[in-house]
């Protein structure tokens, strides 16, 4: 019978759907595992609010997981964790090496608040290290990214927010 930290290995083969680069453990999506005889609870917190991602990430969890829960006789419960709210501190150091080398920006410490006031923080282009960089718009590909260009490279990026 699989342990709650072999679930936990089997949830990092779980990629997050907006960032495929990342999985729900690196993002700080997986809370925890809770494992009796019976069952498995995976207890998973939203990112952002409103990111409609939470119905994809709960429905492939239960896809890949319950089969293999199946098979050890114990239903699979996925629940939503709202409280404490996730934060960006939550990824992991990898995490956010994994998000600039996928093109995205990764998000400050939350310490740095200026982003939700709407002073632009300085934000680092994930391809030329320029921090020559503008806010083009709030909101970029997703509501969880703002759209920047870098003003020595001409690239378009999005920068992951911190919140
Ligand atoms: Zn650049």
């Amino acid at each position: 019978m699989r342990s709650a930290d072999d679930w936990l290995s089997l949830l990092q083969g779980v990629p997050d759907p907006e960032i495929p680069v990342l999985n729900i453990v690196e993002m700080g999506i997986v809370r925890s595992v809770t494992c009796s005889h019976e069952s498995v609870q995976v207890d998973i917190t939203p990112t952002y609010m409103g990111c409609p991602a939470m119905d994809a990430i709960a429905y492939d969890i239960r896809t890949q997981l319950t089969p293999l829960a199946s098979l050890e006789g114990r239903g699979l419960t996925v629940e939503l964790v709202y409280a404490p709210a996730w934060t960006t501190d939550w990824l992991s150091d990898g995490a956010k090496a994994k998000l600039e080398a996928y093109g995205i920006a990764p998000p400050g410490k939350t310490t740095d608040k200026r982003a939700l006031s709407g002073e632009a923080p300085s934000v680092r282009c994930p391809k030329c290290k320029s921090g020559k960089t503008e806010l083009v718009s709030l909101f970029g590909s997703t509501a969880c990214k703002a759209h920047y260009r870098c003003n020595d490279c001409s690239e378009p990026f999005d920068h992951f927010k911190c919140i």
